[in-house]
């Protein structure tokens, strides 16, 4: 199929957008207090369910159709990659530059401004994922300077099961946790609000088809799993986590609140962007058989990601929100691919649905930590325009997550913001 150019919505051609016709992200917006289904191409959203309703998709098989009148993506994800590339194909030539009844799919657009964005998928089970080294490496040596990276890092995609139920769309307030929390010098713990609230940096994948009880997916078959990606802000409190994770790890300190952008990007959108994945060095094991790729040469994906802080001063002062890191997703030491098959492998089954987040995502260089506990070896604390400093995040703080990729030749494709603010904690009592 000939790859569109450009499309006759013309804010999708600016180079600066998120959303070019290459991309066509997959989200839920609220119209007339009903959910629709919609794609992002430029500042509009095209609705899926009016151009179901205008026969625009009837070329499209009837559960195509079907899954674009349905109130979440769980339909269209479960029907598989055939389908998908279908109705991808099917929108692209409805927003083509060179579509002769564009009229009729005009009327069908919504400015994004106007469009109140709901959760898209209905997330049956969430996992979290620890799949960056660098990250892994900074907070282990926090805890322990002289052995940070334990002896199973790097045979096994290390994860845990999260809570579906504090999922939140971008923009949802963030309340600061209530918790127990023990100082290292004081004998007992006490309870109160989070001092030291965090953002994690991540990027969720969004299971598609899934796969049965007792059978794995192959690493070779994982990506055909996939539907698309999100971003993720995996928000924790340090404190109540440094008391509670010994001996089974996360708990109330992640469980409070996860936020998740509102658009999803086809994973199909993302094949011109692939590249190498991480290259292991020379004396790190090589992965197990299972999870031993053939195609380790476009297994990763170069996406940029950064994150913005805006607090309330800068906000009354009319400051731009200011960047605090910029990593890449091609640095994670496991694949998407082979956090899909580990996941598995013990016969787990996946449901249509599912999120898996990577784990924050850090690069090896300062400036690219993807959460503030990691800033932390920097001996000067994070200063702000306004002369305001942070160690971990304050009431009123806002978090903004962006990625996009680029190259040379092709659009910029992107995401769209992934926000929260944090506001002040309930009375803890
Ligand atoms: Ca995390």
């Amino acid at each position: 199929m000939a790859i569109a150019s450009s499309s006759w919505v013309a804010s999708a051609n600016d180079p600066e957008s998120d959303f070019p016709i290459q991309n066509l992200p997959y989200g839920v917006f609220l119209y007339r207090e009903t959910a629709h289904l919609g794609v992002a191409i430029g500042d509009q959203i095209l609705d899926l369910y009016t151009c179901a309703d205008h026969g625009l998709l009837s070329s499209l098989s009837r559960e195509v159709v079907s899954a674009c009148r349905a109130r979440t993506l769980n339909p269209l994800m479960s029907l598989g990659r055939d389908a998908w590339s279908a109705l991808r194909r099917q929108l692209m030539a409805l927003l083509d530059a060179g579509y002769e009844k564009k009229r009729d799919v005009e009327a069908l657009l919504i400015p994004m401004k106007d469009a109140i964005m709901r959760l898209p998928v209905d997330i049956g089970d969430y996992t979290d994922f620890y799949a960056s080294i660098y990250h892994a490496t900074r907070v282990g040596s926090l805890f322990r300077p002289d052995n940070p990276l334990l002896p199973n890092y790097k045979y096994v995609p290390i994860g845990y099961h999260g809570r579906v139920s504090s999922i939140v769309i971008s923009g949802s307030e963030i309340r600061r946790p209530c918790g127990q929390t023990k100082a290292a010098a004081a004998e007992a713990p006490v309870f109160g609000p989070s001092k030291s609230l965090d953002y994690e940096l991540e990027i969720g994948i969004l299971v598609g088809t899934g796969n049965s009880p007792g059978h794995s997916i192959p690493i070779d078959k994982a990506e055909e799993h996939i539907f698309g990606l999100c971003l993720v802000n995996d928000w924790s409190a340090r404190d109540i986590q440094s008391w509670e994770y010994q001996p089974l790890g996360p708990f109330l300190a992640k469980n409070f609140a996860t936020t998740i952008s509102p658009w999803v990007v086809p994973l199909e959108a993302l094949s011109p962007y692939r590249v190498p994945a991480f290259e292991r060095p020379a004396d790190d094991p090589a992965p197990l058989p299972y999870l031993a790729s053939s195609s380790r040469e476009k297994d990763g994906i170069d996406l940029t990601l950064e994150v913005y802080l805006q607090s309330e001063a800068m906000r009354q002062q009319q400051m731009p929100a200011m960047i605090l890191s910029r990593g890449n997703l091609r640095d994670l030491y496991w694949t998407i691919g082979q956090l899909v098959t580990h996941h598995t492998c013990n016969g787990c089954n996946l449901r249509p649905g599912d999120l898996l987040a990577t784990g924050t995502i850090s690069g090896p260089a300062a400036g690219s930590e993807g959460c503030l506990l990691e800033k932390r070896q920097n001996p000067e604390p994070l200063r702000l325009p306004t002369g305001e400093t942070r160690t971990f995040l304050e009431d009123d703080d806002e978090i903004i997550f962006r990625a996009y990729t680029q190259r040379s030749g092709l659009p910029r494709i992107g995401f769209g913001d992934c926000t929260g603010r944090v506001v002040a904690s309930q009375a803890c009592e």
